[in-house]
């Protein structure tokens, strides 16, 4: 039965033969990938019993155009953020100013002074200029910047503590998400995890226990990211185990997760300069509450840091142009008192948001039902767990419906639906993106039977 059927599926070489297939004017193999497809599709199809008869050619050949169409365009496209999270991995983490955007821009279309010293005329550092903002920005000796903040722990412990005992409360050995797992990368690295404390209380003397007994010989503080204890917790923060690793001759590590520096003031995150106060070496992102490119920057005293920007390994994981010109325009930012768009929208006063989505509303009310609702938010990419942010959205109906139209629009419109409605909450929308919603929904209007 289903064999007979699967043998009147379209032949490969007809179908490809066909006019608005051959002269679509797409490449052949795209086309010939979107061709197998379809026919692989109506096959199983087929065999699963979905499908009572398999395509004739002319549906196949339009099935085929459509899903080659639909491969000839980019895969990575800008899409307007709705759900209120500022750094959602999912959708790029933070949206670059428009100084580093242009900076991007000027870099990546043409030369540029990466490695030249336009004083000298002669060859010049690659980060000499980011490593000097951070240094003035944070108070630290030295920096190094690398690909991502994964990468930058995997240096820290591969270079300063290989055979090393390093002690870590059990609280902090977190899985980040993407496999990234404390554990996991300390191994990776040479260096022997020293468990200490419990689950939900470490205390100070636990660690001096460690490294009095000689079980370790450095100390790593991490930031839980996107988990946290509550309830009947304790942890020893920053300027307790800085005491310590001063008192016993020791090193302090510290993957701080996210950039706060003080100028953003983030609620209930351990800031950049506090940690480089204390740890002999901090970590962290570009892209989380810094709000600039993908980047693993470290921080640090002069010996540390010059031990670990002379290995090998700096070189393998170094950034390139692109990200180099997007940090440097973003500590710029920084410097000049310019919150980067991430840091601003989360700092959004409850009241502007508020009339943010009453104006919204007010333009789209007559395209569909629509209403302001409460949207309570978060920061996203691990950066300040368990803080909920008081947000507001428009609340728009038909939830699915509008749903599947806004994410196959032309520029994307990524919402989230809550108890039957579509929230476009306002708190990530960038200047303009109002336009792109209204002109959507003026389509969908247009479109509605
Ligand atoms: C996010 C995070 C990382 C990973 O940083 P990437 O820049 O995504 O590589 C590592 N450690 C902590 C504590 C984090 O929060």
């Amino acid at each position: 039965m289903a064999k007979h059927k699967l043998s009147q599926l379209p032949k490969m070489d007809r179908l490809l033969a066909r006019e608005e297939l051959a002269g679509c004017g797409l490449p052949y193999s795209l086309v010939r990938r979107a061709a197998r497809q379809t026919l692989e599709e109506a096959r199983q199809g087929l065999l699963a019993g979905s499908r009572d008869r398999a395509p004739t050619e002319e549906e196949a050949a339009a099935r085929t155009l459509a899903l080659a169409q639909a491969l000839s365009r980019p895969g990575l496209v800008r899409v307007i953020n709705t759900t209120g999270v500022p750094l959602h991995t999912n959708l790029g983490r933070s949206p670059l100013s428009p100084r580093a955007a242009q900076a991007v821009q000027e870099a990546a279309a043409g030369y540029c002074s990466l490695e030249y010293d336009l004083a000298s005329g002669r060859r010049g550092s690659r980060t000499g200029r980011v490593e000097e903002l951070l240094r003035d920005l944070t108070g630290a000796e030295g920096a190094c910047v690398v690909n991502n903040n994964a990468a930058a722990v995997l240096l820290m412990l591969s270079v300063l503590t290989p055979g090393l005992g390093v002690a870590i409360s059990r609280g902090e050995l977190v899985e980040i998400g993407g496999s990234f797992r404390v554990p996991d990368i300390m191994a990776r690295s040479g260096a022997r995890l020293v468990e200490v404390g419990a689950t939900n209380k470490t205390r100070l003397s636990d660690y001096a226990a460690a490294l009095d007994s000689g079980a370790a010989q450095a100390l790593l503080k991490v930031h839980p990211s996107n988990f946290r204890v509550v309830g009947f917790t304790q942890a020893a923060e920053l300027p307790q185990l800085g005491e310590l690793a001063r008192q016993k001759d020791v090193p302090l590590l510290c993957d701080l997760g996210s950039g706060a520096l003080s100028a953003g003031r983030f609620p209930g995150e351990p800031t950049v300069e506090e940690a480089v106060r204390w740890a002999d070496v901090t970590c962290f992102s570009g892209d989380k509450l810094l709000g600039g490119p993908q980047a693993g920057i470290l921080l640090g005293r002069a010996e540390p840091m010059a031990r670990l920007k002379s290995d090998p390994l700096v070189r393998a994981l170094r950034p390139d142009k692109l990200t180099l010109a997007a940090l440097e325009a973003t500590l710029m930012d920084w410097r000049d008192g310019t919150l980067p768009p991430a840091a601003a929208m989360l700092g959004a006063d409850g009241d502007a948001l508020r009339r943010k989505a009453e104006e919204l509303v007010q333009r789209l009310g007559s395209l569909c039902p629509c209403e302001v609702a409460e949207s309570p938010g978060e920061a996203g990419g691990g950066s300040m767990p368990g803080i909920s942010l008081p947000g507001w959205a428009a609340a728009l109906t038909p939830a699915e419906e509008l749903e599947r139209f806004f994410r196959g629009w032309e520029t994307p419109i990524i919402g989230r639906i809550h108890k039957g409605r579509l929230l476009l909450d306002v708190r990530t929308l960038l200047p303009g993106d109002e336009d792109v919603i209204a002109a959507a929904l003026s389509r969908w209007k247009e479109e509605e039977p």
